[in-house]
């Protein structure tokens, strides 16, 4: 056995003393996919399965030291069908991570469209929420950004409407059809009405005392980056769920300088991050 562990060390530091720049960058590529992969897995109920499978590496490449074949072949195949397994249990997941990559920012993207609707979208928004807040009448608004919400659009009402206090009065008025489900609305237009949103993934997590709304707001944050506003039948409060995070209790000022930072790309991106991060820990615990 130590004969095989020399042998391996030899063979490792071999490799070691021939690598070029190209290797070191081929390393380096590598190990940040895997800190983001571990990154990643932290955040979802891959952590386990994660350290499940460290054991199992560890265990096979033991096996192939010690030179034990029976256990090796056994280990080698649970692995190989595992993989499988593993892509059928972690579908949401897998998708999440595929959604995130695909809507990361690349240095070179251009600029964010529909500012200039948002800018004059805004106001409305806060005042519809606020009379809606008042009324006590509940109410989902969804804030499409990059993600586009197709999916969710066909489950709705086509409107393509522009904005006004009044058609958010009217849509949200109990007893009218579009009244249940959400509006979700695209570069500062109304674009349909009455949408259904998924679930969330984690219902465990979530406090119990949100119902069906708010998790409907958690569960549309988790599979886009859309930021949902929702207004409580039960107590007018207003939450806003983004990146699978709900917080709570927006007043007017706070709602306003919110959906300014988020969808005015022209203000300082350093006071977008910390107003962001300043009021998740006002609005209480994350799925509070
Ligand atoms: P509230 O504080 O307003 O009572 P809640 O979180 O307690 O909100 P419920 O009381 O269960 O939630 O609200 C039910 C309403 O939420 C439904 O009538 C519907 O309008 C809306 N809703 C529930 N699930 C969804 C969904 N998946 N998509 C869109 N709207 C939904
Ligand atoms: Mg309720």
């Amino acid at each position: 056995m130590i004969v095989r562990i020399q042998d391996s060390l030899y063979s490792l530091m071999s490799v070691l003393r021939s690598a070029d720049l190209r290797d070191i960058i081929d390393i380096l590529i590598v190990s940040f996919f895997i800190y983001k992969a571990i990154k990643i897995a932290k955040e979802t109920r891959a952590e386990q399965l994660l350290k499940g499978i460290v054991v199992l590496l560890v265990a096979y490449l033991l096996a192939q030291i010690i030179g034990l074949r029976s256990v090796k072949f056994l280990l080698g195949t649970i692995m190989t069908s595992g993989l499988v397994v593993v892509v059928i249990l972690f579908q949401p997941e897998l998708r999440r991570i595929l959604e995130r990559v695909g809507r990361a920012k690349m240095p070179f993207a251009s600029a964010e469209t529909g500012s200039e609707s948002w800018e004059s979208a805004i106001p409305i928004i806060v005042e519809a929420v606020d009379n809606l807040a008042k009324t006590c009448t509940g109410a989902l608004i969804v804030l499409e950004q990059q993600t586009h919400l197709g999916e969710q659009i066909a489950t709705g009402v086509w409107m393509n409407a522009e904005p006004s206090v009044e058609l958010f009065g009217n849509i949200f008025f109990v007893k009218t059809p579009l009244h249940d489900s959400a509006v979700i609305m695209r570069d500062g237009k109304i674009l349909a009405g009455a949408c259904f949103l998924p679930k969330p993934q984690k219902e465990e997590l979530i406090a119990t005392h949100l119902g069906s709304r708010h998790r409907a707001a958690i569960g549309m944050s988790e599979v886009s980056d859309a930021i949902i506003i929702v207004v409580s039948e039960e107590t007018g409060t207003v939450s806003i769920a983004e990146n699978g995070q709900l917080s709570r209790g927006f007043s007017h000022e706070r709602l306003t300088e919110f959906l300014r930072e988020k969808l005015l790309p022209e203000e300082p991106t350093e006071r977008k991050s910390s107003f962001v991060r300043a009021n998740l820990f006002k609005g209480g615990s994350k799925h509070e």
